[in-house]
């Protein structure tokens, strides 16, 4: 079974694209090899893909070929396997540059990460998903059960495992890598594209949060900076690629990503609450239209003509930077600056570009941030409160699927009981998410806080 096993993912991958008629044999013999069987000739089988590969997998860990125990391992091999099916990181490129359009590109390169199992489809798909109508608008949470647990072994090799090459997980040098406890990356392909003339790549997120995530990271490990460049590398990304979105996170602890040392953005092919929040329209002239956005995270939608869209969008980074209102607890820098800026830009008929404006200072009275999750929150999710989440996306960790169907019994929930209305488990996390989002607001939704919001936007369009 091993050789029609082989010979069924020779067919798919060569109906991908990914090998051409004269790559077959040369691709098969080494499908052999890794798997120390005895080659045969080649005959049609009628084995899906995703049989061949655990039947192979089996194989491999009868033959004593998997390097260690543990899912980790067995991706690995996945990997390396798939590998010998795709073409070279130049022919990849040539390949996608060669399509008729960017649609027709991504389209290409989402089916090829799908069905390398690059992108774990069978793995997110158990992700649990639920809308929560909160009273400012519908927000969703997933909780991310896709990423499997580390075996003690993986955890033994992580803390072995030595710094300095690649200088991070994002960096474009993790190309064809695989040994645990790197990621497989051995089949891992990804596509340079050019970005206010800057070197940048593309790739797809192995654990998708939302519809075609997708990764675009600089060609040099440098610190993520959200400055006036990233407005014009935003809005080259939507001439690119004008059916997908891109989005930042913001460059400072607390507020930021959880890769604050490799420049990369958020990208794909989804919409987000915040895309239908309601808004107040400040500005609305033919080249720019400027509105306030009806929701939690203090956030400004800018619409209209790319040159008066990205001018408005600098102004507004530039002038954040320095916006002070110490009666509503924003300071622009103590020792350190502290305000910053999350992006997310669309192409429709007009560019789009919705700026949500951030500060990640502490005090004594609230070590973890001044706008960021309340103490009484933490229970269900402590971490950094990213772009996706500030959109309206809550990714929720792992260990709530199984504490949720006891909240009651459990210690630590006691006090967000008293606090949570009475509801299904789902209904109180998409509430706590709702709050949250409220918490990290840096404008609340008061009157005088919303006027002094509108007065800072109006460095939008007023100071042309
Ligand atoms: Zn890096």
């Amino acid at each position: 079974m091993i050789d029609r096993a082989i010979d069924a993912l020779t067919d798919h991958y060569q109906s991908l694209g990914l090998l051409g008629q004269l790559d077959r044999e040369y691709c098969r013999n080494r499908a052999f090899s890794l798997l120390q069987e005895e080659p045969v000739a080649y005959q049609p089988s009628s084995i899906d893909r995703r049989s061949a590969l655990q039947l192979l997998l089996q194989a491999a860990r009868d033959k004593g070929l998997l390097a260690g125990e543990g899912v980790a391992f067995e991706d690995d091999f996945i990997a390396r396997l798939t590998d010998l099916f795709m073409p070279r990181p130049s022919e990849y490129t040539a390949i996608v540059a060669n399509m008729p359009d960017a649609k027709a590109a991504t389209d290409w390169m989402y089916r090829v990460a799908v069905d390398t199992d690059y992108v774990k489809s069978d793995r997110v798909k158990n992700n649990i998903h639920h809308r929560y109508q909160a009273e400012y608008a519908q927000v969703e949470i997933t909780i991310n059960v896709s990423k499997p647990e580390k075996s003690p072994e993986e955890i033994r090799l992580a803390s072995t495992a030595s710094a300095g090459y690649p200088a991070c997980l994002l960096c474009r040098e993790n190309v064809g890598l695989s040994d645990v406890p790197r990621p497989p990356r051995a089949h891992h392909r990804i596509y340079p594209i050019s970005l206010n003339g800057e070197d940048y790549f593309f790739q797809y997120s192995p654990y998708s949060y939302f519809n075609e995530h997708c990764i675009i990271f600089s060609g040099e490990h440098r610190p993520m900076a959200i400055t006036q460049a990233v407005v014009d590398r935003f809005l080259d990304f939507v001439d690119q690629f004008p059916h997908y979105f891109i989005s930042a996170n913001a460059d400072l602890p607390i507020v930021g990503g959880s890769i604050l040392t490799h420049d990369h953005y958020q990208g794909g092919r989804a919409l987000f609450p915040i895309d239908a929040s309601p808004e107040t329209i400040l500005s609305d002239e033919a080249e720019l239209r400027v509105a306030r956005l009806d929701w939690p995270i203090s956030a400004v939608r800018l619409s209209g003509q790319r040159a008066a869209v990205a001018g408005a969008a600098k102004r507004l980074i530039e002038a954040w930077r320095d916006y002070s209102k110490p009666e509503f607890g924003i300071l622009a820098r103590t020792d350190r600056p502290h305000n910053t800026v999350n992006l997310l830009a669309r192409r429709g008929e007009d560019y789009q570009l919705t700026l949500l404006f951030r500060n990640n200072r502490t005090d004594q009275a609230h070590p973890d941030g001044i706008f960021h999750t309340r103490p009484i929150w933490q229970v269900v999710k402590r971490e950094n409160i990213g772009i996706i989440e500030a959109i309206g996306l809550a990714i929720l960790p792992a260990r709530l699927v199984t504490e949720m169907a006891h909240f009651e019994e459990l210690e630590q929930y006691r006090d967000w009981l008293r606090v949570v209305p009475e509801a299904e488990p789902l209904e109180r996390l998409g509430y706590t998410f709702s709050e949250i989002l409220k918490d990290c607001g840096v404008f609340k939704q008061d009157e005088a806080s919303q006027q002094a919001f509108e007065d800072f936007l109006r460095v939008a369009y007023e100071n042309d």
